[in-house]
């Protein structure tokens, strides 16, 4: 989930982006709620039934982003930039441009998504409560008010990357003092949390208590409990590449000296010095004076046809537009820094001149043979 979609608006500056996926769930669940309906007897005919079915899915997905929503504000309000909300297949995702920094913000944002669908859950009891003879708003609202019951409440299981699990990872943060810890105990209760949800599904599916509902419903969780699985894989990964990373600093990873080029070539001959030394980035200089970085995705952005007649210094990224790094800062916080600009990479500078590049490959390749060596060390 990489937040890709067809971008459906924008609610207080963020972009609100439904995913391919999302369709599917969609029709199910507008599909599910006229069963439902139909099955109360509302005494309206079909295309109305599917007027409100249709409706009342809308609606819960407002709720969902309703939810996210919250998260996003408090994270806005600890001033994380929230990327987007995307609805998918197995619900919505804020995307958040970085980790909390302390135990209490993250506890106080995954918090937030539960409270407001219980919210949510409370307002729509209320109105179904007061739509008396309204069948037809007694049901939407009691639906939804059920949904977003459910919702909340499933929400808070202590499976990372779910709600609960970040509360708890929260916890865990907060009392041990060490965010990779707790991410870990965390991944691991998510890893628990997915398998337990398979296997239930998968039980569900065969029992056949109830005969389609219970078989849908069965693969529904499993697929929920592999998702959940996959995602706290991934987190613990990444949480030991984190912890490979700690201590070092820019200097212990950047690649030293950096070729140069003049700003005055043409594209065409810089894809050839491309081509013959291997590297991806190059210092421009003019007159010995460094005016800039020139880069392999810099190069890419523009049409091979035009390269005979396009200069470097077209292209390239121009000085004052640079971000550095200093040879003492954290690795680990440079790699943040530089996802959170989404530079591929960056100059090196000590005492006013450039003494390296740290480019992301690099950084990987640093992460893959120091999990090598640790996965050699335990054997
Ligand atoms: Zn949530």
């Amino acid at each position: 989930m990489r937040g890709e979609g067809i971008q459906i608006g924008r609610i207080n500056g963020i972009p609100i982006l439904l995913h391919p996926s999302w369709f599917l769930i969609f029709a199910l669940i507008a599909f599910s709620f006229v069963s439902e309906f139909d099955a109360l007897h509302l005494d309206i005919p079909v295309p109305q039934l599917w007027a409100l079915g249709l409706l009342t899915s809308a609606l819960f997905f407002g709720s969902l982003v309703f939810h996210e929503m919250s998260h996003s504000v408090i994270a806005k309000h600890y001033k994380i930039p929230v990327v987007s909300i995307t609805l998918f297949v197995f619900g919505g995702v804020a995307r958040i441009a970085r980790d909390p920094a302390r135990a209490i913000e993250e506890f106080n944002i995954a918090v937030a998504g539960p409270i407001s669908s219980y919210l949510l859950a409370g307002g729509f009891w209320l109105v179904a409560r007061q739509a008396g003879s309204n069948a037809i708003l007694g049901a939407l609202a009691g639906s939804l008010a059920w949904i977003n019951f459910s919702l909340a409440t499933f929400n808070l299981i202590p499976g990372f990357p779910l709600d609960g699990g970040r509360i708890f990872r929260a916890i865990v943060w907060g009392v041990t003092k060490d965010y990779g810890k707790s991410t870990r105990i965390a991944a691991r209760g998510g890893q628990i949390v997915g398998y337990a949800m398979i296997a239930a599904g998968v039980a569900t599916a065969m029992g056949n208590y109830a005969p389609l509902g219970g078989t849908i419903s069965g693969i529904w969780l499993a697929f929920i409990g592999w998702f959940i699985l996959n995602a706290a894989r991934q987190s613990r990964a990444q949480s030991d590449a984190r912890g490979a990373l700690e201590g070092l600093r820019v200097a212990d990873i950047m690649t030293p000296e950096l070729p140069t080029i003049g700003r005055e070539i043409s594209l065409e001959d810089y894809a050839r010095e491309l081509m013959r030394t291997g590297r991806r980035a190059h210092l421009v200089v003019a007159h010995e004076q460094l005016v800039g970085l020139m880069t392999a995705e810099a190069l890419h952005s523009v049409p091979q046809e035009d390269w005979d007649v396009t200069s470097v210094q077209a292209v390239m990224l121009p000085k004052d537009k640079l971000h550095w790094a200093a040879p003492e800062e954290p690795a680990l916080s440079l790699l943040d820094r530089m996802r959170t600009i989404g530079m591929q990479q960056m100059p090196v500078i000590a005492g006013g001149s450039v003494v390296g590049i740290v480019t992301r490959d690099s950084i990987l390749r640093v992460l893959q043979a120091r999990q090598e060596l640790s996965s050699f060390a335990r054997q």
